[in-house]
C-alpha cells in the first residue's frame, strides 16, 4: 500500500476517485451518488452520510482531493467562486476591518461594496508590494488580509511568503485567491496563507463547462467554523458537477503546462507585434494582458479572431479574450479603472491548449485587420 500523501501532484490527480468504491464495486472512476437521504442502521448509527447538504459521497472525494493538492487540512466544494468567497466571508462580522489587494476580480470589488454598505464591514486597499504600508494599515480591527496574485488584470505579482511574515506578525488571517496559478505553479498555504480560495469555474475544472468554487484552510480550527457555516448557508456542489470536476482535475497539470507553453510564445509573439503597446505577463501561467497600440480598432480585432472567441471567462482548453473596462470591471467607476491602467484597449487573453502557432497566426491577422 503506497503512501498517497508522498505521491507527486500529477499522480494523485490521475488516481483523484480510484479505490474510494473498493468495498462495494472496485470502481477506477469514482460513481456518482445523487440520493439526498440515507438509511439509518438504528438510533445513534450512520454511514458517515445523512443529508446531502452536510456531506454527500461524490463530493466528499472532490473535496478530500482539493485538500490534497493545496495542502489544507479540510477543503470545500461549491456551487461558484462567489460562493466560495462568501462562505470565507461568513468568519467576519460587523465592524471587522480587511484589508486587500488592491488590483482583484470585479466580482470580489462588487460582494466587498455590498459587505460594506449592507453589514458595517470595513475595507482598506494595500498595493500588494510594500510591506511597511501593510503593517500601516492594519490596526485593532483589522482580521485579514485578502488578496490575489497574479492580479486580475494587470498582472502585477504579489510575494505571498513576505506577506505571510507580516500577517503573522499581526495575527491577522492572509487568504489568498488561486484562480490564476493554480496549486500546480504556487502552493499559499505552504507559504504561509491561511485559507485559498477558487473559481473552480477556471483552471481547475479547465473546460468552460462548470461552475464551481473551492475554499480549502490550513488550520482545523478554520477548517471547522467553514464547515459548520457552510452546512447552515447551503451553497454546496452538487453531484454531477462534483464529479465532472474531478474527472477535470486528473488533466489539470497536462493542461496547465500547456496553457503555459502556449502563453510563452503568444507573449514573445505580441510584444513584437507594431499594433501592440505593452504586454502584461507575469512569467507563469497562461493568463496575458496587453494593450492594442493607438488606432487599432478594439471591436474590429475581436470580430476578426477566428479561432479565439471573444467570452467572459478563463483557464479552459479554448481560447478566450475579454474586454476587462466593459466586461469583468465593468461595475468600478471609469476613474477607478483609469487608475488601475484598466483602459478600454486593454485586453486579456486566456490561453487555451490549441497548438500554439494558430493562436499565433490567428493573433496577428485579426491585429492587422485591427489597425487598418
Ligand atoms: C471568476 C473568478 C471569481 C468568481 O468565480 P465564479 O466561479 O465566477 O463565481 C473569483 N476570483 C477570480 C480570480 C475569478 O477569476
Amino acid at each position: 500500500m503506497t503512501n498517497k500523501q508522498t505521491l507527486h501532484i500529477e499522480t494523485l490527480l490521475a488516481q483523484a476517485g480510484n479505490r474510494t468504491d473498493d468495498e462495494k464495486t472496485g470502481a477506477i472512476s469514482a460513481p456518482i451518488y445523487l440520493s439526498t437521504a440515507y438509511r439509518h442502521a438504528g438510533l445513534g448509527q450512520s454511514t458517515g452520510f445523512d443529508y446531502p447538504r452536510e456531506a454527500q459521497p461524490t463530493r466528499c472525494v472532490l473535496e478530500a482531493t482539493l485538500a490534497k493538492l493545496e495542502e489544507g487540512v479540510a477543503a470545500f466544494a461549491l456551487s461558484s467562486g462567489m460562493a466560495a468567497i462568501q462562505l470565507v466571508f461568513t468568519l467576519f462580522k460587523s465592524g471587522d476591518k480587511i484589508i486587500v489587494s488592491d488590483d482583484l476580480y470585479g466580482g470580489s470589488y462588487r460582494f466587498f461594496d455590498l459587505l460594506h454598505d449592507h453589514y458595517q464591514l470595513d475595507f482598506a486597499v494595500w498595493d500588494g508590494q510594500d510591506q511597511a504600508a501593510l503593517a500601516q494599515l492594519i490596526d485593532a480591527k483589522t482580521v485579514a488580509l485578502w488578496l490575489e496574485t497574479p492580479s486580475n488584470p494587470t498582472m502585477k505579482v504579489i510575494d505571498i511568503a513576505a506577506t505571510a511574515v507580516t500577517t503573522h506578525a499581526h495575527h491577522i488571517k492572509l487568504i489568498v485567491d488561486n484562480t490564476f496559478y493554480t496549486p500546480l505553479i504556487q502552493k499559499p498555504l505552504t507559504l504561509g496563507a491561511d485559507i485559498v480560495v477558487h473559481s473552480a469555474t477556471k483552471y481547475l475544472a479547465g473546460h468552460n463547462d462548470i461552475l464551481a468554487g473551492a475554499v480549502i484552510a490550513k488550520q482545523q480550527t478554520d477548517a471547522d467554523q467553514l464547515e459548520f457555516n457552510l452546512v447552515t448557508t447551503g451553497a454546496v456542489l452538487d453531484p454531477f458537477d462534483a464529479w465532472l470536476l474531478l474527472r477535470s482535475l486528473k488533466t489539470l497539470p497536462l493542461r496547465m503546462w500547456q496553457h503555459e507553453a502556449n502563453a510563452k510564445v503568444l507573449v514573445q509573439a505580441l510584444q513584437s507585434n507594431p499594433h501592440v503597446d505593452k504586454v502584461l505577463y507575469p512569467g507563469r501561467g497562461g493568463m496575458i494582458s496587453f494593450y492594442l497600440a493607438d488606432g487599432v480598432d478594439v471591436d474590429k480585432f475581436l470580430q476578426a479572431l477566428t479561432v479565439i472567441s471573444f467570452a467572459e471567462s478563463l483557464g479552459g482548453v479554448e481560447s478566450l479574450v475579454t474586454v476587462p473596462a466593459v466586461q469583468t470591471h465593468a461595475d468600478l467607476s471609469e476613474a477607478a479603472r483609469a487608475a488601475k491602467g484598466i483602459t478600454p484597449n486593454l485586453l486579456r487573453l486566456s490561453t487555451g491548449i490549441e497548438a500554439a502557432v494558430d493562436l499565433q497566426a490567428d493573433l496577428t491577422q485579426a491585429l492587422t485587420k485591427a489597425a487598418q
